[in-house]
């Protein structure tokens, strides 16, 4: 929907107005006038001040562009220019128009995602550091005889800037004890001069990074660079502008990368490097650093807001030519983008939970069609939407099947049914005598091992033996996670803690079981297994405090710790040559969901959390514990094959109309009433099928997460094969018009949805 005036452009009439978006999500622009002093100075992308409403205040306001004056009279100026003007450069505008339109949010949200806070707020201003210089040696030396013995301070100070002219007052301070006071009277008397500079906040300032050169390729990495050499340099209108890189765990994808940017660079071109949660990879950026050094920017969601500031303005000064982060990097302004990297983009972390509700995959692709960049896919689980799109030729393929130094073999996948590790007292152990016992051999051996578990607490939740009472959240439907280390108990989808019971609020019972386990239960279970054991466990309930993560890794690596349990957040990336042995505690966390990607998912988390076993030179082995052995994302994970898999798994999308063969999105209902939620979710539902007959909606359902934070939530899902530009709109429309009429209950599309919850 768009509420700008059409403009003829016939005889070129003279732009002297503008279309501004106020930070408010109005999704609406305002017109106004170019004061004459202003002339020539304005372009699209830079913010502005201007009055808005009956407010007396100024409120900045984006330009989306330049328009001949609008026929009325009662147009308001533009104040003033911001300063610190963080111009975005056209190409991204328009990308946060495609945005806007296929995610169907506002102008205003889709233009949140192409600036950092930092930036957007204006608030965090570039760092000034001042330099003093004398203003001429004739001077100096009048004024120190003048001085005689007087003030020392004053005279070391002269004496110090004849040798270090543009000295910090910290340094000069320091060296000769002078004050910021006696320096600025001596600026006032004309001897000194102060300059001024802004100096970038540096992430890296405790770091030390080695230099790297490039390696000596293998044969299929060799292969996969010349064909995106070839892709580069020769790339017609009609070939494709996307390449997966399918490479099993050390073959060596990040060298390619690394390859591929520097050819890049030698072309004078910029490159972004996406990387899924990449404070939990740090190691990805130390080697984008290590080859690049001082031309890789970095920005992601660990860095202070002035960090991050001053790591945009880099970007857009054209001061860094390499941009490596999370999601949101995908952004960087730069104005000559020959190159987008996405690693692991299988990865659900790069689709963004809340508005814009944009898959940072999906836009790279996008963002490399309209700026003619190549856009690189890696992963070694590719996702079955990549996966189809390589298939049928819309997308370039180059694999790598095999790790890339040929005596580092792929580990030994083992499955252990736990059915068949039933005691006599009907229960299910949380360890079975194959893990166990291959742990003892590890640590006799002095190697270390990874525990798996994708779940963290204690127990799952607390029963009462008595009446089968089991605590939830009150504003929640979930049931508490038991915690042993703080006796609370903790609801996991708002974070609400309470103390644990020790009798049941229901029937006065006193015994109360525990079911189900976390990693809190592993840690506790391993130290009694194994009491000689170094042990740490890494999940967000022990990884509390920045670089915590980092610290326990570094005593992983240097081998003061034998075995790390973990959730997730231990499956990506790391790179650990003497772990011999990943035990996967129960690989069916997540197959039971009720999500259609629940096997891919399990099949890509097993993949990757296998590949962190036997990276070394002594062979690795991978213990999967499951009570479904005949899983087929589990024996495809065994037998370490994509293609297995996508055999198995596509028929079945197919059949169902589901992801890839066709878009699949969410309408999600939320509000305090659910009798009100489902009148007018309904109505528009039926608008929506009367209008498009041929669409599939689902019935509308309370969500799986029926509440979350006291609020009901109910959902419909549509799928469309080919939905057109029509239908976006159209659908679009609807949510506009929905913020303005529906109070009460809030709509939001969850267009192709990662998340069934
Ligand atoms: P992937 O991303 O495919 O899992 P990486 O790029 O992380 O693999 O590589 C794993 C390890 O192998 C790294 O330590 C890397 O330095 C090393 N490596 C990759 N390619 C080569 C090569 N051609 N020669 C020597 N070492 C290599
Ligand atoms: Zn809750």
């Amino acid at each position: 929907m768009s509420n700008e005036p059409e403009h003829t452009q016939t005889n070129a009439p003279e732009l002297t107005a503008v279309s501004v978006l106020m930070n408010l999500s109005l999704d609406k622009t305002f017109d106004y006038l170019i004061p004459p002093r202003l002339q020539g100075q304005i372009v699209p992308g830079m913010k502005v001040n201007v009055l808005f409403g009956n407010s007396r205040k100024p409120r900045q306001a984006h330009v989306v562009k330049l328009i001949p004056a609008p026929e009325r009279d009662d147009l308001k100026e533009i104040l003033s220019i911001c300063d610190e003007q963080p111009v975005i450069p056209d190409s991204l505008s328009r990308l946060g128009t495609w945005i806007a339109d296929y995610y169907c949010c506002t102008k205003e949200q889709a233009l949140r995602a192409l600036l950092p806070a930092a930036v957007r707020s204006g608030k965090v201003k570039s760092r000034k550091e001042r330099a003093y210089y004398l203003a001429s040696p004739e001077e100096a030396a009048n004024y120190l005889e003048k001085l005689g013995k007087r003030s020392p301070a004053r005279a070391a100070a002269i004496q110090t800037l004849l040798l270090h002219p543009g000295a910090s007052p910290e340094l000069l301070g320091a060296l000769t004890g002078i004050t910021s006071a006696q320096l600025g009277a001596l600026v006032k008397s004309g001897v000194l001069t102060m300059a001024e500079h802004n100096v970038d906040r540096d992430p890296f300032r405790n770091a030390t990074i080695l230099q790297t050169t490039p390696l000596p390729l293998t044969g299929d990495q060799g292969a996969a660079l010349d064909r995106i050499r070839q892709m580069l340099d020769h790339r017609s209108e009609h070939d494709p502008h996307v390449l997966l890189l399918h490479g099993v765990t050390c073959s060596g994808k990040t060298e390619v990368y690394l390859q591929a940017i520097a050819h890049v660079l030698e072309q004078g071109g910029d490159a972004i490097v996406l990387v899924p949660e990449i404070s939990l990879t740090p190691q990805t950026v130390t080697r984008f650093r290590g080859r690049f050094g001082e031309q890789v920017s970095v920005l992601h969601s660990g860095l202070t807001d002035g960090e991050r500031h001053d790591e945009w303005m880099k970007v857009h000064r054209g001061t860094v030519r390499i941009a490596v982060g999370a999601r949101s990097a995908l952004f960087a302004p730069f104005r000559n983008l020959k190159l987008i990297i996405v690693d692991e983009e299988h990865d659900s972390s790069y689709k963004q939970s809340e508005a814009p509700r944009y898959h940072a995959r999906d836009v790279a692709v996008v963002r490399g069609q309209m700026e003619h960049a190549l856009v690189i896919l890696g992963s070694a689980t590719p996702s079955l939407e990549t996966w189809h799109n390589a298939e049928t030729g819309k997308y370039a393929l180059a694999s790598m099947p095999k790790r890339w130094d040929p005596d580092i073999v792929l580990p030994n996948v083992e499955i252990v049914d736990m059915r068949l590790e039933i005691k006599e007292d009907q229960r299910m152990p949380t360890f079975s005598k194959m893990l166990i016992d291959a742990v003892h051999s590890r640590l006799t051996r002095g190697e270390q091992c990874i525990l798996f578990l994708n779940k963290r607490g204690y127990s799952r939740q607390l029963e009462c033996t008595a009446c089968g009472y089991i605590p939830s959240c009150s504003e929640c439907s979930m049931t508490y996670t038991y915690h042993k280390h703080s006796e609370s108990m903790i609801c996991h989808l708002c974070g609400a803690a309470v103390r644990a019971f020790t009798v049941c609020p229901q029937c006065g019972g006193t015994e109360l079981k525990y079911k189900g386990f976390g990693t809190e239960k592993i840690e506790i279970l391993s130290q009694k297994l194994f009491p000689s054991a170094r042990i740490a466990r890494m999940d967000s309930d022990t990884m509390t405090k920045p670089g915590l993560y980092e610290k326990v890794l570094s005593s992983f690596r240097r081998g003061d710790l034998d075995i790390l349990i973990g959730t997730q957040m231990i499956a990506k990336g790391l790179d650990f040559p003497n772990v011999t042995l990943v035990g996967v505690i129960n690989a069916d966390m997540g197959l039971f969901s009720p999500d259609f990607r629940a096997h891919e998912r399990t099949f890509q988390l097993l993949a990757q959390v296998a590949g962190r076993a036997g990276r070394g030179v002594v062979p690795g082995q991978v213990i999967v514990q499951t009570v479904v052995p005949d899983n087929p994302a589990i024996l495809c994970a065994k037998h370490h094959s994509c293609e297995d898999f996508f055999a198995e798994e596509m028929p079945i999308r197919k059949e169902l109309a589901l992801p890839p063969f066709a878009h699949f999105s969410i309408l999600h209902f939320e509000g305090d009433d659910m009798l009100e939620i489902q009148t007018h979710a309904q109505e528009l539902l039926d608008r929506i099928q009367n209008h498009f007959p041929q669409l599939e909606i689902s019935p509308l359902a309370p969500a799986p997460y029926e509440r979350i934070k006291g609020k009901y939530r109910y959902m419909a899902a549509l799928r469309i094969a080919r939905p057109k530009a029509s239908f976006r709109k159209y659908l679009r429309e609807e949510a506009m018009a929905w913020r303005k009429n529906v109070k009460r209950v809030e709509f939001y599309v969850d267009v192709d949805a990662l998340s069934m919850l």
